[in-house]
């Protein structure tokens, strides 16, 4: 297949703007146009919940320095929303009508905040946070020192909460399942974070969904209601399909379905990011990853397929979080209620590494305020190792890696 001559994205946050980065670092020198709706340069979402939330910074970290993409010949149409794709035509169609054509396309439309359709829903705006926007509006609200409810226990749920308590905001957090994080973390570790929080100030009300919202805060299922001037939707991201699925792409897993080297059904499109929905060659199965991560690691990959190769995209998906004093970082894949977990440390203190296991071999790892293994913990994931379970309690992990 002959070189491409004209590439577009679609999507400037971390996927896009990593394609666009890592095809001019291959030495592709053919026109590239990176096009995004939002109207800042490509940025990086995790700061939105952590510093820029707490104040401790003002704008979020770039994806590149602000000369990168007028020196490297990117040609970035920024406040450009992306409405249909034409694929025979080969062009991606704005809003306004303007057709941008191209040789290959990638998608990287990442994801909009779920929003919770019960009752009371259109009057109550609660907020989302996805964007700088958001995020700068959340701060102002929470210096106000607010009665907030946090509708989700997840990460982001469980981040804002932390925030809005360094705010000082009487916080109370509503999931209608038993534990924060327990789909992915599974009861015990999900425990460590129900009172990581509860220690410092969080009100819960867990095993209660949100069926209502009611002037002043929501109404639970079971009647009851909290009160809350503000009101933080944490439920979860749907992948932004639309354009993908009217253009007939194939989807699966919410998002665009690609194969390991991330191409999608068509074979001039690509898709990265939240929305990939990525044949994984470790896990044998479609895996869709919303994480920082694999936004940057599957941007820099695409550019390779655009250029020819036919490399499998292999990474372990890896993310990390920051609540209060608590820093982690996860690597790998696991079914927390179906593994068998091995806790090296001590769970109390929050000083610890988690393990999962499957039929002995090392599926995923989770370090909390525990900085020096990440290279051994990498490794014991990547090849998924077998190691005793007293082995990953006791000994050097460096020595077992
Ligand atoms: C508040 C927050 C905190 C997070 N914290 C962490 C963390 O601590 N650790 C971690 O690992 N991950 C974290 N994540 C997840 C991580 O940031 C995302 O998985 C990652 O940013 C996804 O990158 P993306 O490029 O696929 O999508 P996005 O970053 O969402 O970028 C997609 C871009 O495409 C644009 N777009 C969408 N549709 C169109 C269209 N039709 N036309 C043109 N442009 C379009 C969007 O406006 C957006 O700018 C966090 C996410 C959020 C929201």
């Amino acid at each position: 297949m002959a070189e491409p001559q004209r590439i577009v994205i679609v999507g400037s946050g971390l996927a896009g703007a990593s394609a666009a980065g890592a095809l001019r670092d291959r030495g592709y020198d053919g026109e590239l146009v990176l096009i995004g709706r939002e109207t800042h340069r490509p940025y990086e979402l995790p700061a939105l919940s952590k510093e820029l939330l707490l104040g401790n910074a003002e704008s979020p970290h770039p994806v590149h320095e602000p000369d990168f993409y007028e020196s490297r010949a990117v040609d970035l149409r920024l406040g450009v929303e992306i409405a249909e794709l034409r694929l025979t035509d080969r062009a991606a169609v704005d809003t306004n009508g303007v057709a941008h054509s191209y040789d290959r396309l990638v998608l990287a439309t990442g994801s909009t905040p779920r929003t919770l359709p019960v009752p009371g829903a259109d009057r109550a705006r609660p907020r989302t946070l996805r964007t700088v926007e958001d995020s700068v509006a959340l701060r102002a609200a929470l210096v106000e020192r607010p009665e907030v409810v946090v509708v989700g226990a997840g990460w982001i749920g469980c981040e804002v909460a932390a925030a809005a308590r360094s705010h000082g905001a009487v916080v109370t957090v509503v999931d209608p399942v038993d534990l924060p994080l327990r789909r992915v973390l599974g009861p015990v570790v999900g425990a460590v974070f129900r009172d990581l929080h509860e220690r410092n100030g969080v009100r819960w009300r867990l095993g209660v969904g949100v069926d209502g919202f009611v002037p002043g805060g929501v109404r639970l299922a079971d009647g009851t209601e909290v009160r809350g001037d503000l009101v933080v939707l944490g439920v979860g991201a749907k992948p932004n399909t639309g354009p993908a699925e009217r253009a007939g792409l194939a989807v699966a897993e919410g998002g665009v379905a690609v194969d390991a080297a991330l191409r999608t059904s068509h074979p001039d499109v690509c898709a990265v990011g939240d929305i990939a929905a990525h044949d994984h060659p470790r896990y044998g199965r479609r895996v869709r990853v919303e994480h920082w991560a694999n936004a940057r690691g599957q941007g820099e990959h695409v550019a390779g397929t655009l250029l020819g190769a036919d490399e499998p995209y292999s990474a372990v998906p890896y993310f990390f979080s920051d609540q209060y004093d608590l820093g982690m970082e996860y690597r790998g894949l696991a079914d927390a209620e179906e593994d068998e977990l091995v806790v090296r440390g001590d769970l109390g203190s929050r000083d610890f590494t988690a393990f999962w296991l499957r039929e002995g071999r090392v599926r995923a790892a989770m370090n909390v305020n525990q900085w020096d293994d990440g290279e051994a913990l990498q490794h014991l994931v990547d090849v998924q190792a077998a190691v005793p379970p007293e082995q990953l309690r006791t000994a050097s992990l460096s020595d077992l890696a």
